[in-house]
Formats: structure tokens, C-alpha cells, sequence
């Protein structure tokens, strides 16, 4: 894999920010968990709707072309760039807070996309968590308004969702499962026909019969 640094001049501020990406990466041992969300470990985050460090405005990276690209140098560290870092122009990737204020700002057209990042974002908190507690809602659950925070963008979520396509049905089966409707959740997997789905379809039911309403690993 080779690491690169994008540069961009924000449209904004006018001012150069830059990101980290990719030219070449692998999936291997990509592990895909209940909520759709594929994680590569070989693959760098994709940062595309970011917030410009200089003047904190949101913009979406895809329509922007960089303005230069540096290789990856050892002296750097994967901390710097993928949280927390210590260097001004840097982008971060967005926090659950951030994701609430660009619906706010952003498109009507983009609340899809941001939604799913604020569902994905919470659970993610299930998805790396390595300590002993068994508790899942204390896990995802940390400030006092993050369940009806969480609960709010599910149900928003919910509206948003095709229920054609196999892989927003995927999603709705899921969500209603994290808001503990197993009934509405084993109603919609059983409604999926497709025989590629049925180890997948067997994982749900099987969570759904142990009352689990949390992120789980599907392969
Ligand atoms: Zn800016």
C-alpha cells in the first residue's frame, strides 16, 4: 500500500488543507459487519465529506481536485493524520457532533449519506471496542443524550431507506433490530429472497432470537 498526502485548497478560506489517501491498497481481511459497513485494516480511511481545520466549514472532497500529492513518509505516523493531529491544516475525521451540524448546513440530498456516517459512528464504538464490558448500551451509549440521539438518526434513517434495494433492506432489517423491533427485523430479512443472503439472513435470525439488538459481525 502505498500512503499519500492529498493537498486541496479550500474553496472557502482559500487556505491549503490536507488529507491522507491511498494509490494502491488491498481488502484483505475485510471483516463486514451487521450494519453493512466494511472494515478493510489494509485500506485508509476515505475522507469524503470533511470539515476544513482552517476555517471549519464542510465540504465534500469528491468534487475537489487536489492540488498536489506527496508520498508517505516513515517520519510520519498514522495517528498524525487519522485523529488528533498535532499539525493545523490536517483534516480529522468528523466526530458524531460534526456529522449533526452538517445536517444541518448540507443538502436535503445528503442527509442519506450523513445519517448512515452518524449510525456507522455510533456503532462504532461496539465495532472497536477490545474491553471486558458486557453491557453494550453503557459501551455505545456515553453522554446522557446519546440513546435519543442515536435513536432519533435511526428512526430519520429509516425514512430515508429504499426498500427495493437488498443492501438498504439489509439496512432497514438492521436498524429496526438496533431499535429492539425484532419482529419488524425478521419481517423484512424473511422478505429477501435472494439465496446469496441466506447465511447473512440465518445470522439475523439467529441474533434476533437471542433479543441481541447490537452490531454484530456478519462475516
Ligand atoms: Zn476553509
Amino acid at each position: 500500500m502505498i500512503l499519500t498526502y492529498y493537498t486541496y485548497k479550500c474553496p472557502k478560506c482559500n487556505e491549503d488543507f490536507k488529507t491522507s489517501g491511498a494509490l494502491s491498497g488491498n481488502t484483505f481481511g475485510a471483516t463486514l459487519y451487521s450494519d453493512a459497513f466494511n472494515f478493510y485494516p489494509m485500506l485508509p480511511i476515505n475522507h469524503k465529506l470533511i470539515k476544513c481545520p482552517l476555517c471549519l466549514s464542510f465540504i465534500w472532497l469528491n468534487y475537489l481536485k487536489p492540488k498536489s500529492i506527496e508520498r508517505y513518509t516513515p517520519s510520519y505516523t498514522f495517528s498524525i493524520t487519522f485523529d488528533g493531529s498535532p499539525r493545523r491544516n490536517y483534516v480529522k475525521e468528523l466526530s458524531i457532533n460534526d456529522y449533526f451540524e452538517a445536517l444541518k448546513t448540507m443538502y436535503p440530498g445528503d442527509r442519506l449519506f450523513i445519517r448512515k456516517k452518524i449510525w456507522w459512528a455510533f456503532n462504532d464504538r461496539i465495532r472497536y471496542y477490545d474491553g471486558k464490558r458486557k453491557n453494550k448500551s453503557k459501551i455505545i451509549f456515553v453522554e446522557p443524550d446519546d440513546e435519543k440521539k442515536y435513536t432519533d438518526n435511526c428512526y430519520a434513517l429509516l425514512e430515508l431507506l429504499n426498500t427495493e434495494d437488498i443492501n438498504q433492506k439489509i439496512m432497514r432489517a438492521e436498524i429496526n433490530r438496533n431499535l429492539g423491533k425484532f419482529e419488524e427485523c425478521l419481517k423484512i430479512i424473511e422478505s429477501i429472497k435472494d439465496v446469496n443472503f441466506e447465511r447473512a439472513k440465518n445470522k439475523f435470525r439467529t441474533e434476533c432470537n437471542k433479543r441481541n439488538m447490537w452490531l454484530f459481525k456478519l462475516s
